[in-house]
């Protein structure tokens, strides 16, 4: 099947309030361009230069026709050239990455960023990510991070990401991404000022479906769409 196809199967299999962002990394222009052509409004870079580079290549129209999200993780080197490009920064760990995301952004022609924040779910050492086992009140911790960070003027709050650990399984992950929608519930509480939590980004090729079942609104694909990678 083609890479059209490959979309449009998946897009009519899940609820349309689910945002399907499409996981580029290593793919090629003219991939991305089918994809465009087959309605994909939301493209998921993990490197800031590949994310330059897919741009440069690709029609301006194209560019303009696409919502860019960062789903790597953003090293502050790399912010000032990140906020020309994207519109999401998925992967905010820190407040400190806020921080020094919010205090570039004036500088980089915008108004505001929108960010999502990375929990690290399976507290797992080879990824980033904030870890829940680092803390003993978790929820509390998120709490006061999300209060923290609806000061930061140039940054909207819009919602969780999470990865998950990986397993063959697609069930195994089921509770970890339980409790990140019961997280995501509690902060959705808070009434703040820039900040709207609504997005919860967790599932990937192997794990979307369940995460929609676990409350997913955004899901990150790329190997159903494209095929393996090399
Ligand atoms: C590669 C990637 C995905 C998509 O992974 P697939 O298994 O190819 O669907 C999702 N999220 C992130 C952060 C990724 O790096």
């Amino acid at each position: 099947m083609s890479i059209k196809e490959n979309y449009q199967n998946i897009r009519s299999e899940v609820p349309s309030h689910v945002k399907i962002v499409v996981a580029a990394k290593t793919r090629t222009t003219e991939e991305v361009e089918e994809l465009v052509e087959a309605g994909i409004t939301d493209i998921g870079e993990n490197y800031v230069q590949e994310a330059e580079d897919m741009i440069k290549s690709l029609h301006p129209t194209t560019v303009k026709k696409v919502n860019w999200h960062m789903i790597g993780h953003l090293q502050k080197n790399k912010i000032n050239k990140a906020l020309p490009i994207f519109d999401v920064i998925q992967t905010v760990d820190s407040l400190k990455l806020a921080e020094d995301i919010d205090k570039r952004v004036k500088k980089a022609g915008k108004d505001f960023v929108s960010i999502l924040l990375e929990i690290n779910i399976g507290s797992e050492f080879t990824k980033n990510g904030i870890q829940p086992a680092e803390y003993e009140d978790f929820e509390g911790f998120m709490e006061k991070l999300v209060i923290d960070i609806s000061k930061l003027s140039h940054i909207h709050l819009e919602g969780l990401m999470t990865m998950g650990p990986r397993f063959d399984d697609p069930e195994k992950p089921r509770l970890f991404f339980r409790r990140t929608k019961n997280i995501f519930d509690s902060l959705s509480k808070l009434n703040l000022e820039r900040v709207n939590m609504k997005y919860l980004s967790m599932g990937m090729t192997n794990s979307y479906k369940v995460a929609i079942e676990e409350g997913a609104n955004l899901v990150r694909i790329g190997t159903a769409i494209f095929g393996p990678r090399d």
